[in-house]
Order: C-alpha cells, then structure tokens, then sequence
C-alpha cells in the first residue's frame, strides 16, 4: 500500500506554492482535489482545483460516506476530501498527497492513523501576517478571520509528526519530499 501525507498549515504559509513545485518535481504524486460549496474564483476549474458542489450536492456526498474527512472551514464554506479518489490511487501504488485544514487532520488522524502529519509554518508570526496583506486577495474582515483561524492552527503543530517551515520553496519542498519517500 503507498502512503499518504495530510499537509496543512496556517493561511498564505505558501502551501499552494511548495505543492505546485512538489508536483513538478514528483508528478507521480497524486494531489487530492477537494469538493467544496465556496464558490469558483476566477481562474479556477471544476474538477481540477476543487469539485465545486452546491450544498445539496455536498449533503449527498456525506450522505454516501463519500468523504474522508470534511470541514466547515474559516467559518464559512465546507471542505471535503473525496475518498474514492484518494483510495483508488493508493491502491495502485501512487503517494497520495492530501491539503487540508485542522479539522480534517484530525478526522483522518482517527481513521487513517498510518498516514504521515506534516505541518507546513511560517518563518515567523509578522512574516505570515506580511504573506498575507501581501497577496492582497482577501478583504480587511476575511484577513482578520483567516489570522483568527491561523493562531489556532499555529498552536496546535505539536499535534503533527513534522513542522516545515517555509522560508524559501525549494527547501521546503525538498524537505517534504524527504518526509514522504519520494526523495
Ligand atoms: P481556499 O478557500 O483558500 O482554497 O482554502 C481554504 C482552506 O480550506 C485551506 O486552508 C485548506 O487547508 C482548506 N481545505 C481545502 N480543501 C480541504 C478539504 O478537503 N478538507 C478540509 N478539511 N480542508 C480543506
């Protein structure tokens, strides 16, 4: 059986980053694409950044026991990660890598407790906090929420078998790889 790795970390840490640049490096990697009710942004695809489903369609899908894990998350939309997916690519043998929230880390942490926790951080408080003004796509309300969540979620990194902390890609990313045996 191949493993999976359950990433996470606080928002605008650059989990988007080092796994886009881990999956040019490793494209034998399978990323789990997430069903969520947030709606698409522009530039996002169906089916390819998130499976995005009306609350209804969500509903039935946990219904089905169709979810590893799923969240309402920053309080406002839910998350979840398709299971069939992510066990038909386990069993043919692909490393399975899953980005999720808190939550969920802990859902899986109960039913798939083989899996490998890695908690991706920032250099520092004011860095992540800079990250994230800096990208500018959240409003000042949404910026605060996110903030709120990620101290919580800062808290909690003794709960993961590794903390990464991102200062530069390449490192990180070399340092995950390291962590789920590709490298
Ligand atoms: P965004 O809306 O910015 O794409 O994602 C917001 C947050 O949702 C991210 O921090 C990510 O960790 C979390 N997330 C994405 N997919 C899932 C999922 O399938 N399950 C859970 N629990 N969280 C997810």
């Amino acid at each position: 059986m191949a493993s999976l790795t359950v990433l996470a970390g606080p928002t605008a840490v650059g989990k988007g980053a080092v796994v886009a640049a881990l999956l040019r490096k490793y494209p034998n990697v399978y990323l789990s694409v997430s069903a969520t009710t947030r709606p698409a942004r522009p530039g996002e695809v169906d089916g390819v950044h998130y499976h995005f489903l009306t609350d209804a369609q969500f509903d039935q899908l946990v219904c089905n026991n169709g979810l590893l894990e799923w969240a309402l998350v920053h309080g406002q939309y839910r998350y979840g990660t398709p299971k069939a997916a992510v066990e038909a690519h386990l069993a043919t043998g692909q490393p399975v890598l899953v980005e999720i929230d808190l939550a969920g880390v802990r859902q899986i942490r109960q039913t798939m407790p083989a899996a490998k926790f890695i908690f991706l951080a920032p250099p520092s408080w004011d860095e992540l906090v800079a990250r994230l003004r800096g990208r500018g796509t959240e409003d000042e309300a949404e910026q605060q929420r996110r903030l709120e969540t990620a101290k919580v979620e800062l808290a909690a990194a003794s709960e993961f078998d590794l903390t990464i902390v991102n200062d530069e890609v390449e490192t990180a990313v070399t340092r995950l790889a390291e962590a789920m045996g590709l490298a």
